[in-house]
């Protein structure tokens, strides 16, 4: 297998060279932003939303990221092709970098950028075809005016409990509520619900974070004119409805069957979470920015 480069500190290095430092406040604090993005038949799925989204992130915790939004997605394409990578899942990482043992993020002069493309590991295609069970568990969704949803921070430690929690009960995915009893979202996906002809998933404010799957989602339903709403919804309200489905960078768009035991519509993928698949895995190939511009691009 040929060498795996990854982006490191303004070069590229081999995985095994990829280390930081024990002083680097993303591993000492978890002080710092990421994204994680995919690259379909050499097209970066929605690559500027997930930049911009990358850099509010770091205004709002007052990091400031050394590079240029050009200068960034550059990056992000130069480390694609170093790798000759085509379909990829790409992970962003700004940490504050190396400081001292206090909290202090100003002893932090220089913040450490990290890209990583890996080949994924594709989710089976049964998992597709049969959807997934979850169950809603005990942790809450992180206060949304206490730590805002809407920062893709290295804290993950909310979603990590909540994940715990899910394989405990042998399910690979919960239902995660805000403090106030309404359904937020998943460990690391948003979520739909299907009821008549409406779909709804809930607002940022109730504590999701805004998906850029979630949001090419509502892009598509309203393109096709398909009633979607973001609303507040409980868990009496993802009980009874017809469908179920997350969405997200990983898992694309999957369907939820079962909800804490309770069968979600005939208890197979239904109608709506499967052209809204279809037309996600249409809309991944040219919804971005390209990676190989004058080569012929193949669909997935
Ligand atoms: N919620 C959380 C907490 C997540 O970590 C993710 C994954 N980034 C999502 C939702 C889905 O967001 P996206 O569609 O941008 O991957």
């Amino acid at each position: 297998m040929s060498e795996q480069w990854i982006y490191l500190d303004g070069k590229f290095v081999t995985k095994k060279d990829a280390v930081v430092s024990v002083y680097d406040h993303g591993f000492l604090y978890g002080d710092g932003v990421f994204e994680g993005i995919r690259v379909y038949s050499g097209n970066v799925f929605r690559l500027q939303e997930h930049i911009d989204r990358l850099y509010d992130s770091a205004k709002s915790i007052m990091l400031s990221i050394p590079q240029t939004k050009e200068e960034m997605t550059e990056i992000i394409v130069e480390t694609l092709r170093k790798n000759e990578y085509k379909d990829a899942y790409i992970r962003v990482v700004v940490s504050r970098g190396v400081g001292n043992l206090g909290l202090d993020p100003f002893t932090c002069k220089n913040p450490q950028v990290i890209v990583i493309a890996e080949q994924l590991a594709l989710y089976p295609k049964e998992m597709y075809e049969s959807g997934i069970d979850i169950v809603s568990v005990a942790s809450r969704r992180n206060r949304s005016d206490v730590l805002s949803p809407k920062v893709k921070s290295l804290n993950y430690l909310n979603n990590i409990l909540v994940k715990i929690e899910a394989n405990l009960a042998g399910v690979g995915e919960a239902l995660m509520l805000n403090d106030q009893g309404y359904v937020a979202e998943g460990s690391a996906d948003n979520i739909f619900i299907v009821k008549g002809n409406v779909i709804k998933t809930p607002p940022g404010y109730v504590g999701a974070l805004e998906g850029i799957t979630r949001n090419a989602i509502i892009d598509i339903a309203k393109e096709k004119g398909f009633d979607i709403r973001e609303e507040v919804f409980t868990r009496h309200d993802v009980y009874t409805a017809d469908e179920v489905f997350l969405t997200g960078t990983a898992v694309e768009v999957i369907a939820v069957v079962k909800v804490d035991g309770r069968t979600i519509g005939e208890g197979t993928p239904g109608p709506y979470t499967k052209e809204l698949l279809e037309d996600f895995r249409k809309a991944v190939t040219s919804d971005g920015v390209k990676v190989y511009p004058n080569e012929k691009i193949q669909a997935v």
